[in-house]
C-alpha cells in the first residue's frame, strides 16, 4: 500500500489514536485481517468474528511487526480505535484509491467473475503493473484489502464485486469508484436471494450506474448477447462497450470452436483490428469471459495482436475451476468443483463432451444451490442435456437434487444403468475407483457448499 502515517490513518477514519508512542510511525502495508498474514509495516484490521475475536491476537501482530491495530476497542498496544472496523477500513480503501494514480477497473456478474478478473489481470499485466482481487474476495471487506494492496507503482487495479442484494455494488462501487465497469451476464446464481432476474439485473446494474460520464473517460463494458445485460445501456453515463458472439458487438469473436482438446479458439475482433486466439483454459464459456477481458483490455489502449496472445497464454490463477488433471494411467481428471450454477453445469458438460471425443465421459455432479422455484426444473434439464451430449456416464451425488438429476437423464435417453444417485462424496470415490479405465474423462461439479473437490482430489491421487 501506499505509506500513510497512523496520524493520517486515524484523521481518515475518524478514529481515536490509543497507546500509540509515535502517531508519524508509518503503515507501509499490507493491512490484513488474518494474523499469520501480518509482516513489518502492516497494519492489523481486527473483527470479531463468530467463532474468533481478531482483537484477542493484537499483542501477538504487533511482536510480529505490525504497527498498528484497526480495533473497536483499545487493547494494550497501538491501535486506532473506531466504531465500526468494516466501514474503516472501506473510508481507508476510499482514501487511497483517490491518491493512487492507478486506473479502476470493476466486474461483476452472475457467473465467471472470478475467471474473467483472472483473465483481465494476467492481459493488462503486460502492458504495466497490475493488482487485482485475489481468489473470490469480492465483498465489502475483500475489495477494500485488495485495494489498500496497490502501490504508487501500480497502474491498473482489478477488482472483482459480488452482489448480494439490492444497493451492495453502489456500496462497493462508492468504495473504490471505478473507470471501467464490466457486467458479465445476469443468470440464476442467487436467485433465491434476489427473488428473480430482473431484481439480479436491477442490483448488477448499479455498477454502470456508478461510473463517470463518457466526457470524464467513464466505460460500461456490456455483454452484447445477455439482454439483460445489454439494457443496462440506458442506465450509465459512460460511453457503452459491446461485446459478445453477435454481429453488433464492438469486440466479438468470429468462427468459434473447440479445439479437439476442448480449449475454444475463435478468431477476436476489436475496433482497432483482428487476431486470432487459441485458449489454454477449457470451456466454451471462457470466449465470453475472454471477449469481456478483451474489451477491457482494448479500452486501455492494447492491440488486438497483444491482447489475442495474452488471451491464448492465460492460465487459470483460481483452483478448481476446470482444472484439468492428466493422471499418468490416462485418466483425465477435470475439476470443476469450485461452484455450479444452471449456466456453468451446461458450459462444463459441453466441455467434457468435445475433451471426451471417441473416449468413455463421466459427469459426477451434484446440486446447484440457491434456485429457488427453479431448482427442480434446472437440475433436470441438466440431466437431460448429458444424455444429449452423449455422456457415458452420470453420477449424481446428495440428496434430493442429485435425483432430479438423474431423472432428467431417465427421462430424456431412457437411462438406466448409465446414471447413478450416490448418496455422497466418498460412496462417488469409491464407485470411480473401481469403474475408471484408461482413456476416461471424469467431470466433477457441484455448488461450493457440497465440497465435491474431495472427489476430484481423491482420483486424482487414485492415479
Ligand atoms: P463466485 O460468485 O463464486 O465468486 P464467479 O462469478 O467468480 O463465482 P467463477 O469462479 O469464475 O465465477 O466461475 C464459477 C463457475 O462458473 C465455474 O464453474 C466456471 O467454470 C463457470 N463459468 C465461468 N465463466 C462462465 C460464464 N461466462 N458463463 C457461465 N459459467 C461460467
Ligand atoms: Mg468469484
Amino acid at each position: 500500500m501506499i505509506a500513510l502515517s497512523l496520524a493520517e490513518i486515524a484523521a481518515v477514519v475518524g478514529g481515536q489514536t490509543h497507546d500509540i508512542p509515535d502517531p508519524s510511525a508509518q503503515v507501509t502495508g499490507p493491512v490484513v485481517r488474518d494474523s499469520r498474514e501480518v509482516v513489518p509495516g502492516s497494519l492489523f484490521a481486527a473483527f470479531v468474528g463468530e467463532r474468533v475475536d481478531g482483537h484477542d491476537y493484537a499483542q501477538r501482530v504487533v511482536e510480529a511487526g505490525a504497527v498498528a491495530v484497526l480495533a473497536s476497542r483499545p487493547v494494550g498496544v497501538p491501535a486506532v480505535v473506531v466504531d465500526d472496523v468494516q466501514a474503516a477500513l472501506g473510508a481507508l480503501a476510499r482514501h487511497v484509491v483517490r491518491r493512487l494514480g492507478a486506473t479502476l477497473v470493476a466486474l461483476t456478474g452472475s457467473a465467471g467473475k472470478t475467471s474473467t478478473k483472472d483473465l483481465i489481470a494476467q492481459v493488462l499485466q503486460r502492458k504495466a503493473p497490475t493488482v487485482f482481487t485475489p481468489g473470490s474476495l469480492n465483498n465489502e471487506i475483500g475489495l477494500p484489502l485488495t485495494a489498500l494492496s496497490a502501490t504508487e507503482e501500480t497502474k491498473f487495479l482489478v477488482l472483482e464485486m459480488g452482489a448480494r442484494g439490492i444497493g451492495h455494488i453502489r456500496y462497493l462501487a462508492g468504495l473504490t469508484p471505478p473507470r471501467i465497469g464490466l457486467v458479465l451476464n445476469v443468470g440464476t446464481a442467487h436467485i433465491g436471494e434476489f427473488g428473480g432476474r430482473e431484481q439480479i439485473a436491477q442490483a448488477k446494474g448499479e455498477l454502470v450506474e456508478a461510473l463517470p460520464a463518457a466526457a470524464d473517460g467513464g466505460a460500461a463494458i456490456l455483454n452484447a448477447d445477455d439482454p439483460l445485460v445489454r439494457a443496462m445501456a440506458s442506465r450509465t453515463k459512460a460511453k457503452v462497450v459491446l461485446f459478445g458472439e453477435s454481429a453488433e458487438a464492438d469486440v466479438r469473436a468470429e468462427n468459434v470452436r473447440l479445439t479437439d482438446s476442448g480449449q475454444p479458439a475463435f478468431r477476436l475482433h476489436t475496433p482497432s483490428g483482428a487476431s486470432d486466439v487459441t485458449m489454454r483454459l477449457y470451456g466454451e464459456h471462457h470466449v465470453s469471459n475472454a471477449l469481456a477481458a478483451a474489451a477491457v483490455a482494448h479500452e486501455l489502449g492494447m492491440s488486438a495482436e497483444e491482447i489475442a496472445l495474452a488471451l491464448s497464454e492465460a492460465g487459470s490463477l483460481s483452483r478448481w475451476r476446470m482444472e484439468v488433471t492428466e493422471r499418468p494411467d490416462g485418466v483425465t481428471i477435470v475439476n470443476d468443483a469450485y461452484n455450479a450454477n444452471p449456466e456453468s453445469m451446461r458450459a462444463a458438460l459441453r466441455a467434457l463432451a468435445a475433451m471426451g471425443k471417441g473416449r468413455r465421459t463421466w459427469a459426477v455432479l451434484g446440486k446447484m444451490a440457491e434456485l429457488g422455484d427453479e431448482a427442480l426444473a434446472e437440475h433436470d434439464a441438466v440431466g437431460r442435456l448429458a444424455v444429449r451430449l452423449n455422456v457415458s456416464k452420470l453420477v449424481a451425488v446428495g440428496g434430493i437434487e442429485a435425483s432430479w438429476l438423474q431423472l432428467g437423464a431417465y427421462n430424456e435417453g431412457s437411462w438406466g444403468e448409465e446414471s447413478v444417485h450416490v448418496s455422497d462424496a466418498q460412496a462417488a470415490i469409491d464407485l470411480l475407483r473401481s469403474e475408471l479405465r484408461p482413456g476416461d474423462v471424469v467431470l466433477v461439479k457441484a455448488s461450493r457448499s457440497v465440497g465435491l473437490e474431495s472427489v476430484a482430489q481423491a482420483l486424482v491421487e487414485a492415479g
